[in-house]
């Protein structure tokens, strides 16, 4: 028999999802026609604060989108945070273009703007902030960068659904944003992703993109190549329905911030994660940084507690696609010590102090 094991995240799905996915297999509209795929569109771009919102198949499909929007490609180069998730710069090569990473900043983990500037080249098209782990990105500096240099911004915010900066919502910043909906992100259609943008020439040319690059007007006539990046109005169905509870869903993460705050915030050897003066953060994932130990170790003894963790993502500098031999000291000492706890709102206050407890076991170990 299998231990219970708390698991590191788990969506929320309940009677209004099932409701609605019921309601788009009883329409028959299954694939990317339906009713709940422009509700979706437009719920979502509302609560973001945006006037478009262009639905994909997943968050890196809505990254590669926004790239080839804005015409990134071949002899381009994209600005992005070395400590991120791998589709990031991913997305920049699939456009033929070659990403740069940029250092993290040490107090709040995501892209140091201090350190963009040097990092801007003639060839220089776009910067992808990533809000990481539920945490804004400082949006001033890089506003004014990318406006002094004249290139585009891209917000990966599938991290940071309902984070804010200075009390404005991730999202609402860049030319376009991207956001994740797979099924351990704050809001999830199972796997889906969309673009946010205040733009309709954007917004216009993304969905004929998604789509073959099939003109509108015209059927089967396609000036262009495209993709097939639609979501299904099944997905959408999912995500009218979680659209309803996020902010119950932040709240609750922030809850379960607070109880790791109260409990571990005493111990020597943790470093909690940020939560800038500026910053509404979401806690996607609850994360820590562990000083003194060994990440790895601690880790391995919580496992055997029932207790699922992940580590930090690797700095994309250092993966066999983008290795180069520099230094990124922030963003490799913080994939060396960080990592995330169980975060899922289904967690009960019990089963996070066990979590605690798990951890604090697990130090004492290797600190006596
Ligand atoms: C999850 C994630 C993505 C990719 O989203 P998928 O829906 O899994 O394709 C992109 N960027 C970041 C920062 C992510 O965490």
């Amino acid at each position: 028999m299998s231990k219970p094991r708390i698991p590191v995240a788990e969506p929320e799905l309940g009677e209004q999802e099932l409701k609605n996915v019921t309601v788009a297999i009883k329409s028959g509209w299954v694939s990317s026609k339906g009713e709940f795929i422009e509700r979706f569109e437009k719920g979502f771009a509302n609560y973001v604060g945006t006037r478009h919102g262009v639905s994909t198949c997943n968050g890196t499909t809505a990254l590669h989108l926004a790239l080839v929007c804005l015409g990134v490609g071949k002899g381009d180069e994209v600005i992005v945070p070395s400590l991120t998730f791998v589709a990031v710069p991913n997305a920049v090569i699939y456009t033929g273009a070659k990403p740069v990473f940029v250092d993290s900043h040490p107090a709040y983990w995501c892209m140091d703007p201090q350190k963009i500037r040097k990092k801007i080249s003639k060839k220089t098209k776009a910067i992808i902030p990533v809000h990481l782990y539920g945490h804004p990105c400082e949006m001033t500096p890089i506003l004014e960068i990318a406006k002094e240099k004249g290139v585009y911004l891209i917000e990966d915010c599938a991290e940071a659904h309902g984070a804010e900066y200075k009390n404005r919502k991730v999202g609402c910043f860049g030319d376009i944003s991207c956001f994740s909906f797979y099924g351990n992100k704050i809001l999830t259609t199972g796997e889906g992703g969309m673009c946010l943008t205040d733009s309709s020439e954007y917004a216009n040319s993304m969905k004929i993109l998604r789509d073959h690059g099939m003109n509108p007007k015209k059927r089967y006539w396609h000036d262009f190549v495209g993709f097939n990046y639609r979501m299904t109005n099944l997905q959408a169905a999912l995500g009218v329905a979680q659209l309803e509870r996020i902010e119950s869903t932040i709240r609750r993460k922030t809850w379960l911030a607070s109880v790791y705050k109260e409990v571990l915030g005493k111990i020597n050897n943790v470093t909690l994660a940020p939560e800038m003066p500026w910053a509404r953060t979401v806690y996607w994932l609850y994360s820590i940084l562990l000083r003194g130990v060994n990440r790895d170790r601690i880790m391995l003894d919580m496992d055997e507690a029932g207790v699922e963790t992940r580590p930090f993502f690797y700095p994309a500098h250092k993966l066999p696609p983008y290795k180069t031999k520099e230094e990124l000291i922030e963003a490799e000492r913080l994939s060396k010590h960080g990592m995330n706890l169980p975060s899922s709102t289904k967690l009960s206050e019990n089963e996070v102090l066990h979590v605690c407890d798990s951890l604090k076991r697990a130090l004492v170990q290797q600190v006596r």
